[in-house]
């Protein structure tokens, strides 16, 4: 027996992940075992040593029934980094505006002028950073459609009329707006110019950019990315080196099952660690599942399998090494999340208060203690995060007049304080 072997007969001793290796139909009397060249690159990744894009490769094609090896190393890997605490965020969401000028075919998000108001007015903006800054969230979390002033007249003489001439003016102002009422923006603005960033980072301790992918195929007619001139890869990597100069911590990802190849996703990956490693941004990596909705563009689309996210997720782990910041959206997983613990997520994301009923505050968390079970049932300790990460909270990395104001809300380890955690600040 090999000492993956050996391993693997231990994971089947814990009870969280006999639960997901019976999900998968592992029987543990007739375990496979592992093909040499697979298990060597499992022992060195597991140790620490990362893997490269051939070795990625290879792992893609290996069959299904040595993903528990998979699984297992890139568990160990994120043990090694991050112990055994696995991180969420309390977030506000906040679509400043839901007109875009994309045409992306999973879109859920966007709609049309008539269809909706143009975008939130600054009293919405506060009332909602008062509300989440009441029941206990950190994060304000902005997300727009993009740059829709620069296709739609309506919304451009509307924004103009409140002093503003782009989006990115009025997410700056509302940054602002939102850090007043003692809650932190997190903008995912789309492409940015190193002049908005830097205003941005005034205000923001973190921001966000999904790469998606990096493939420029997807913009092409009958893809995902047809039609929508900010989804162009170079672009968005240039966006993220912008906030790597800039020393803005930085959350980004792919999207999956949106027309990619295993290729694709893979090149990607490597594409967001190559900026890391120049520019050490890189706070977060998202791997995000398309999910097929009623009247999107990419409806009858199906959406990756839940074996295929196990295995993408464990790769990702192996590829950025133990440090790295892994989430998969609990939402986008409702059921099945607490068993990408074992592919090597160390964060589960934001959970948000907005689907509760307002009228009964006293019970503002249903989810956040359903996952708090989860979490410990599985061996792990469930902490609340800052929109920034712990690692990002200094100097280097927040701007001075912010800089006082995060570590306010965080304990030594940069964590919320467990009390103030569990029942809310004000
Ligand atoms: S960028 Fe794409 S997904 Fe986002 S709002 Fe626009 S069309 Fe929708």
């Amino acid at each position: 027996m090999t000492t993956f072997e050996r391993e693997w007969e231990s994971l089947f001793t814990q009870s969280g992940s006999l639960g997901v290796l019976g999900l998968l139909g592992y029987d543990r009397a007739n375990a496979a075992s592992l093909p040499p060249a697979i298990e060597a690159i499992l022992d060195k990744a597991s140790v620490g040593e990362t893997i490269s894009r051939e070795e990625a490769l290879l792992l893609i094609d290996m069959k299904n029934e040595y993903l528990p090896y998979l699984l297992l190393a890139a568990s160990k890997l994120r043990e090694r980094g991050k112990g055994r605490t696995l991180t969420y965020s309390k977030n506000v969401f906040v679509p400043l505006t839901q007109l875009c000028r994309n045409h992306c075919g999973y879109c859920t998000f966007k709609y049309e002028p008539g269809e909706g108001q143009l975008f939130m007015t600054p009293e919405q903006v506060v009332d909602s950073a008062r509300v989440g800054a009441k029941l206990g969230c950190t994060e304000l979390l902005f997300v727009t459609g993009d740059k829709p002033e620069l296709k739609y007249p309506i919304y451009r003489e509307a924004l103009n009329k409140l002093g503003y001439d782009t989006t990115a003016d009025y997410l700056i102002a509302m940054g602002e707006v939102g850090l007043n009422e003692n809650i932190f923006p997190h903008t995912n603005l789309g492409l940015a110019t190193s002049e908005e960033l830097a205003a941005f980072r005034v205000t923001n301790p973190s921001m966000g950019l999904m790469l998606e992918n990096i493939s420029p195929r997807l913009l092409q007619k009958g893809q995902a990315h047809y039609r929508c001139p900010d989804k162009v890869p170079k672009q968005r990597m240039k966006t993220m080196e912008r906030a790597g100069e800039l020393r803005i911590p930085w959350t980004s990802g792919i999207l999956v099952g949106i027309g990619e190849t295993w290729e694709e996703r893979i090149d990607s990956f490597f594409a967001i660690k190559e900026l890391n490693s120049e520019y050490g941004h890189i706070q977060e990596i998202i791997i995000q599942n398309f999910s097929p909705k009623e009247g999107i563009i990419m409806e009858n689309y199906p959406p990756p399998e839940f074996t295929e996210m196990l295995k993408l997720v464990a790769i990702s782990r192996l590829i950025f090494g133990d440090r790295m910041n892994i989430q998969i959206p609990p939402n986008l997983n409702p059921e099945t999340y607490p068993l990408f613990i074992y592919s090597g997520v160390n964060d589960l994301g934001g959970v948000s208060p907005v689907t509760i009923d307002y009228v009964n505050p006293e019970a503002p968390w249903p989810e956040l203690e359903r996952m708090e079970k989860l979490v410990s049932e599985a061996g792990f300790t469930l902490r609340e995060r800052l929109p920034v990460y712990p690692e990002f909270i200094n100097e280097e990395f927040i701007d001075p007049g912010l800089l006082p104001k995060v570590r306010a809300f965080v304990d030594a380890e940069g964590y919320m304080p467990l009390q103030e955690s569990e029942n809310g600040r004000h």
